[in-house]
């Protein structure tokens, strides 16, 4: 059945309906239930019956209803479209019971009409789900080959490298990816009893020690869900201890200019102030500029918000007098560990001195990302910060004095099997191989690139850590390519872009990660310098500052394959640059992003 908007309202009303049946039925047995509901009822116990009571025999029958710390007498029951009948009668013969009454089955007789229980003029009037797509597809083979459509559309790990540098775009084990599909890992409601979750729980417990070994830390939480998430949850541990200590004044938060955009906006929407730090010529931390706004703050300096190795690719030599300054101006110090897969096993935030970091499990710890999809944001603390970290309304984690910062108390808890097999199938050696090969596969790319890129920034041994930056700006100057350019030329190699203009404007940020084969990494510096030699051709004039394949890239099989040809290249030139078995077709030719982020135009799909 395709997703329209008569079969979604066909599951909504089923749901009310039988939401409705609970209700009234529930009544007949001395509950109070909500007037307005939707798939959610919150009924008030009859005089007498406590919920105490409902759980107690709800748990013999096998059965988890909500309850509240701060409402004795109310039971919350939930429906989704899963749920039908025989579900409904099953709760109601447990609230009967609690109540001490006779239990009669709901049957449905001639004149039961399901009738919704929304007030009329809360119910929907308005179309919607109007877009042909979800009127198109009516079978699994229509659906299936629509959804491979838009996959061969897609270049994902399966297909290429993925150098998106900061992102870590490792490819995870399928052996990581397989608890996903059990019963007994995907079948679990987030606030379920924990001695109903014991083997879950073990796990999280287990992964989170093997994990504050990994940052130098003493405690955990799972709870938030990305690492932007992290961050906040961070800066309100840090607050809370601030406050705690009679010093809830310290609001300014230190950030490096090279920070990542998350940095300043997640320590703003926790009530911090953001002083920012310059960085020297070489893109470090311009460590006398932080010694003179840590000191110049020092009454209300809250933190600084580190990132290492840096943004740029280095590990900031600095970094222990840094954590030192702002220590000594009375000053916590938060650790991004969007960058941990080159620290793990060689050295680590609490190690360094720092108090709080979060950890990117959908970068570091083989998560599957990218699309938007779902991220584990963890974070990890010193000694002095246990007591602050989230705790939970209803499951008891975190500390005493925490705040919480998502809905469930581990976060998006069901992804943790990836990141505990990651860790239990490379064990500490391994994890420690894997950081060892990140930084290798990233200095290999940079010397092959040195001499046809400038690399932007080299600690002082000429190296970087397991990404480096590729400065593009000369050649807008020298052949009108800018660095969006050049990452469209790449798809017509086969690959998807590094990182474009992140933390420096006209840079390509580069970061292979352990997971790539020389071959792969050999095949995106080819790819690489292969374009080098295009711009060489604009430079000499031997190509059009225009009209010139990388500028007119990326180039789709329609392109390519029509019967007229007019650009001043070969066709061969522009599709097949380089041999490579599994040709990626881009889809769409080159369009103006700028023109696009500015002009925001609504295509319905008619
Ligand atoms: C990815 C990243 C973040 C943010 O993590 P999300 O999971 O995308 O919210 C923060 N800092 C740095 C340096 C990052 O690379």
């Amino acid at each position: 059945m395709p997703i329209t908007a008569n079969s979604s309202q066909n599951k909504a009303t089923k749901i009310n309906v039988l939401a409705g049946v609970l209700a009234r039925e529930a009544k007949k047995y001395g509950y109070k239930p909500t007037e307005n509901f939707f798939d959610t009822v919150c009924l008030g116990t009859p005089d007498g019956t406590s919920a105490a009571d409902v759980r107690k025999i709800a748990i013999e029958h096998k059965l988890n209803f909500q309850y509240w710390n701060d409402c004795p007498n109310c039971v919350t029951i939930s429906f989704d479209e899963t749920v039908v009948l025989q579900d409904v009668n099953n709760i109601l013969e447990v609230l009967a019971k609690a109540a001490g009454k006779q239990f009669t089955p709901y049957v449905c007789t001639g004149n039961c009409v399901p009738a919704l229980n929304i007030p009329e003029k809360l119910q929907r009037k308005s179309e919607f789900l109007t877009q042909d797509i979800f009127k198109k597809y009516h079978s699994e083979t229509e659906m299936m080959r629509y959804m491979k459509m838009l996959e061969v559309k897609d270049l994902s790990l399966n297909r290429a490298m993925i150098p998106l540098g900061s992102c870590t775009m490792k490819l995870n084990a399928a052996a990581e990816m397989l608890p996903l599909s059990w019963a007994e890992t995907c079948n679990i409601h987030p606030l379920a009893p924990a001695d109903q979750a014991q083997g879950f729980i073990e796990m999280i417990e287990e992964m989170g020690q093997w994990l504050c070994k990994i940052t130098g830390f003493k405690a955990i939480s799972f709870q938030p869900n990305s690492g932007a998430a992290g961050e906040y949850a961070g800066m309100t541990v840090i607050r809370n201890y601030h406050i705690a200590r009679g010093e809830g004044h310290r609001n300014i938060c230190l950030i490096p200019a090279s920070a990542h955009g998350t940095n300043p906006a997640s320590s703003a929407k926790a009530g911090n102030k953001i002083v920012v730090v310059k960085s020297t010529e070489h893109g470090e931390i311009d460590v006398n500029d932080l010694r003179e706004k840590a000191e110049a703050n020092r009454d209300n300096l809250s933190c600084l918000m580190v990132t290492y190795p840096s943004t740029h690719g280095v590990f900031e030599e600095a970094i222990l007098e840094i954590i030192k300054i702002v220590h000594e101006n009375g000053g916590l110090v938060y650790m991004d560990g969007a960058n941990m897969n080159a620290q793990v096993g060689l050295t680590s935030p609490g190690f360094m001195g720092a108090d709080v970091c979060h950890l990117n499990l959908h970068k570091t710890f083989a998560m599957p990302h990218g699309g938007g999809g779902p991220g584990v944001g963890p974070i990890a603390v010193a000694e002095h910060l246990i007591d602050f970290l989230p705790k939970h309304a209803i499951v008891t984690v975190g500390g005493s004095k925490g705040s919480q910062v998502a809905a469930s108390p581990y976060g998006s808890a069901y992804l943790l099997p990836i990141t505990y097999g990651y860790m239990k199938m490379l064990g500490g050696k391994g994890l420690t191989e894997v950081t060892k090969y990140a930084i290798l596969n990233a200095n290999y790319i940079k010397a092959r690139l040195q001499g046809h890129y400038k690399i932007l920034y080299t600690g002082t041994n000429g190296m970087c850590a397991h990404e480096m930056i590729l400065d593009c700006n000369e050649f807008e100057r020298s052949a009108g390519v800018q660095v969006g350019d050049i990452a469209k030329r790449l798809m017509d190699y086969g690959f998807h872009a590094p990182t474009v203009a992140f933390p420096v404007h006209g840079t390509l940020m580069v970061e292979p990660t352990e997971s790539e084969p020389l071959s792969e990494l050999d095949r995106l510096c080819d790819a690489l310098i292969g374009i080098r030699q295009e711009i060489r051709e604009i430079e000499e004039g031997k190509a059009d500052r225009v009209n010139n394949v990388i500028k007119r890239a990326p180039h789709t099989m329609g392109v390519v394959c029509a019967d007229t040809w007019d650009r001043p290249y070969s066709r061969q030139q522009a599709a097949f640059p380089l041999p490579h078995e599994d040709k990626y077709w881009p889809t769409v030719s080159k369009i103006d992003d700028a023109f696009g982020d500015r002009n925001l135009v609504c295509v319905i799909d008619k």
